[in-house]
């Protein structure tokens, strides 16, 4: 099918009228939509609290969608302090499901979702592959980690509920995500962009050929990625790739994605309030400026988020998209406003390694983080000093620190670093503020 047909092709009537309704419909969506999360969010001890403190008394505080830039914010540390029940808007019965991000800190970020919640969440990833010109008659290997990380069952049953076949392969295997893929003529996958290039790395090795198998297009997400990139995979596997963007805060995979023309990623207007703003001012950026995205989620129940800091950093493509919907687009993300960092995927904050370093004894003042690319695959490696009594000891007393430093923060950080032990000063001490952290990893 071209493009052209794939835009034109019958979608539910519901979601053709929501995709593609005037302006004005999906404002006013948005703001009776935040009236009712307001009322909503004030049965939270945490909303309740902080809106009482800046005079947010319910939801006629808010009269046009502009008003929202006078609610507070609310960030991932809030998430934290609420921990673990401290945001949840109904009682525990009603609730079916818990997720986490990826990647965890000593308290996770965790978020509940009711029956409903977890339908609204499969039906926007539905929405998504479908935009992107996803069938009823594709076979899905679903190549993301299941788990309290949202990108393996998020996406898994908005798959489902296009009517795919789906294959919950999850990550790693790749010899048997191979042979999957030939065997059950899989037509896409989805995986971290990184991934992608090691599969196709893989399918050399191992002999494949390319008539073997009937992949048609990938959808990739969970961390950024450049055009080039997507070009190269697409050059590489043959195939389309379609960027996904998602966040376990936000209900997981699919809050923006790409439609055929794949010219930036519709945001669900109807079910999200999307803010681009200046980092520092907090004012909004004119559109096509990079600032943070600010997210709200409409119809939640279980656990309301309103004006959630993202800390990603993006802009809105402006001008109509040829597919007709009316939802605006968000253009690749560019990097983020705080020090996370997104290893094979999976969130990682140098506080978590420090925290591992810190506790343990033997170990020195200085530390250092190289992130690199191995292959196609991210590489972490952890450079840590050693005390001078430690460094005179024993080979095996070190080795075994190295090993149960590797152990902690795998368990920690849900990914395995490389340890290398240094001696007493060999690593640069900062003059100023301590660059932790190199991230060598081509920008494109
Ligand atoms: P998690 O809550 O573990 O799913 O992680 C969400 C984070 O992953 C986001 O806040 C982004 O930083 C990153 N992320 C997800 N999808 C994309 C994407 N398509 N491009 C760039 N970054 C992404
Ligand atoms: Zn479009």
């Amino acid at each position: 099918m071209t493009r052209e047909e794939h835009a034109a092709r019958e979608i539910p009537f519901r979601d053709k009228m929501i995709e593609t309704a005037p302006r004005a419909v999906i404002e006013w969506m948005q703001l009776e939509g935040l009236k009712k999360q307001i009322a909503h969010a004030l049965k939270t001890p945490f909303y309740s609290a902080r809106y009482a403190a800046a005079g947010v008394t319910g939801p006629d505080f808010i009269k046009t969608l502009a008003d929202i830039r006078k609610l507070p914010f609310t960030t991932k540390n809030d998430l934290r302090d609420a921990y673990p029940f401290g945001l949840l808007a109904v009682p525990k019965d009603q609730v079916v499901r818990v997720h986490a991000s990826s990647g965890t800190t000593g308290t996770p970020t965790v978020i509940y979702l009711t029956q409903r919640d977890l339908d609204l969440a499969s039906d926007t990833m539905a929405r998504s592959l479908m935009a992107a010109g996803g069938t009823k008659d594709d076979i899905v290997q679903n190549m993301m980690t299941y788990g309290l990380f949202t990108g393996g069952l998020g996406f898994h049953y908005g798959a489902e509920l296009m009517g795919a076949m789906v294959i919950p392969t999850s990550s790693g295997n790749t010899l048997r995500q191979l042979k999957f893929m030939k065997d059950f003529g899989t037509t896409m996958i989805h995986a971290t962009p990184s991934y992608l290039l090691h599969l196709h790395q893989a399918i050399a090795d191992e002999g494949y050929r390319r008539e073997d198998l009937k992949l048609r297009m990938a959808i990739t997400g969970a961390e950024p990625h450049s055009e080039e990139l997507r070009c190269k995979i697409e050059d590489k596997l043959g195939i389309e790739v379609y960027n996904c963007y998602g966040m376990s805060e936000m209900n997981g995979p699919g809050l923006a994605f790409e439609c055929v023309f794949r010219s930036g990623m519709h945001v669900w207007e109807d079910r999200y309030i999307a803010e681009i703003l200046d980092p520092e001012t907090f004012e909004p950026v004119p559109d096509g400026e990079t600032g943070e995205l600010v997210l709200t989620i409409l119809c939640r129940d279980a656990m309301p988020l309103i004006r959630y800091r993202t800390r990603d950093l993006t802009h809105f493509i402006t001008g109509p998209c040829a597919c007709g919907r009316t939802h605006r687009r968000l253009a690749r993300f560019t990097g983020r406003t705080d020090d996370m960092l997104i290893v094979n995927g999976v969130n990682v904050f140098p506080s978590q390694i420090e925290e591992v370093l810190l506790k343990a004894k033997g170990v020195g003042a200085n530390y250092f983080i190289i992130v690199e690319k191995h292959g196609d695959l991210d590489k972490l490696t952890v450079q840590v000093e050693i005390t001078p009594e430690m460094f005179a000891d024993d080979a095996r007393v070190i080795n075994a620190l190295r090993d149960r430093l590797k152990s902690e923060m795998s368990a920690l950080i849900t990914i395995n670093p490389v340890i290398e032990i240094k001696q007493p000063g060999s690593l640069p001490v900062a003059e100023g503020k301590a660059k932790r952290v190199d991230d060598r990893r081509p920008k494109d």
